[in-house]
């Protein structure tokens, strides 16, 4: 198998991927990024960002991540397609291999894998995944003012992402599975005190209903009475949960019981000294791109010192 001994490893490309690669790149680390499945990430799926630091009159996913990969380039950072499919952190150098077929022997490591969002597994879900089907309301919200849209699940994300929908559109349905809300008393009380938002208790998806437009609707189930019934809406919001994207990494770095790379302090080092994680896949609470970032920036600054002191 080829094998190539490199400094800095960073394993994923949305934005704490790529800040991490800026600054290691400007610290002489000559990092090389591997992109994974998703090039450039999570952004890539969304359209519009207006909440991202620098870009007055907002930015596509696509041009920030291109943007940000160019920033990284531009001090050095080699880039290449492949997805991480085995480690040994046993000890040092870190052996990753790539697609099966090519080692990296790596000095240290940078976890940037993010995280995905859960889907229900309905075909029609698929088929209008970005024609009216998100899982980021803060995202793809602003599409639906005025009109009518769902949103799917009972924690705090599914509340939060409701009421900010609330503030948008006409009328938010929020779809939840059982009679209670998962989500803490204060984000209930807001759901509660929010009237545009109607609760459809005990109620599960079977299909989300669509034309060559995108969705204009869903079909839904009451799961005590069996009665079927159907909602006219434009956008079908998830937030039934993300997973942290760190199995390939979970024999070696310690995870909690979501399965987020736990980090140590204020720092982004994780239970073995030279990998450090940052981005969502350590974050299971702020999940924006800019704190994404600003995790990147740490681990690239942690790694160059554990560079200069081992
Ligand atoms: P959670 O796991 O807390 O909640 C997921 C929700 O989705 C649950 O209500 C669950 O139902 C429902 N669900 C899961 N699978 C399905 C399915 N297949 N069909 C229908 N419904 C489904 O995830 P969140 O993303 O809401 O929150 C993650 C963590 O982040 C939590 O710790 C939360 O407290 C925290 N958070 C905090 C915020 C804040 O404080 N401002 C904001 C957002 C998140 P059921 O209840 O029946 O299991």
């Amino acid at each position: 198998m080829e094998s190539e001994k490199i400094r800095c490893l960073i394993i994923g490309s949305g934005p704490a991927g790529y800040t991490a690669a800026i600054y290691a790149s400007r610290a002489n680390l000559n990092p090389v990024v591997y992109e994974g499945m998703q090039p450039g990430g999570q952004l890539t799926t969304t359209t519009e960002i207006d909440n991202f630091p620098g870009y007055p009159t907002g930015v596509s996913g696509n041009d920030l991540m291109e943007d940000l990969k160019k920033q990284a380039e531009r001090f050095g950072t080699t880039v290449r397609y492949g997805t991480v499919t085995k480690v040994d952190f046993s000890r040092r150098p870190f052996k990753v291999i790539i697609d099966g077929e090519k080692e990296i022997l790596a000095d240290t490591v940078i976890i940037a894998t993010g995280a995905s969002a859960k889907y229900l597994g309905l075909p029609s879900e698929e088929k209008f995944r970005g024609a009216g089907v998100s899982a980021c309301a803060t995202c793809d919200g602003f599409f639906y003012r005025k009109k009518d849209v769902a949103v799917v699940g009972g924690g705090d994300t599914a509340c939060e992402e409701a009421t900010y929908l609330a503030g948008l559109c006409n009328k938010v349905y929020l779809i939840v599975r059982r009679d209670v809300l998962r989500a803490s008393k204060a984000m209930q009380q807001r759901v509660a005190n929010t009237p545009n938002i109607e609760i459809l208790w005990n109620t599960n998806t079977r299909e989300i209903l669509g034309d060559e437009y995108g969705v204009t609707g869903a079909a839904l189930v009451n799961n005590k009475s069996g009665e079927e019934f159907e909602i006219k809406i434009h956008g079908f919001f998830l937030a039934i949960g993300h997973h942290p994207n760190s199995e390939v990494f979970s024999e070696f770095v310690e995870t909690d019981e979501q399965g987020y790379i736990v980090t140590s302090g204020k720092s982004q080092m994780t239970s073995v000294k030279g990998v450090f994680a940052a981005g969502d896949v350590q974050d299971p609470v702020y999940r924006q791109a800019i704190a994404a970032a600003g995790s990147g920036c740490r681990a690239a600054m942690d790694a160059e010192k554990f560079l200069q002191e081992n």
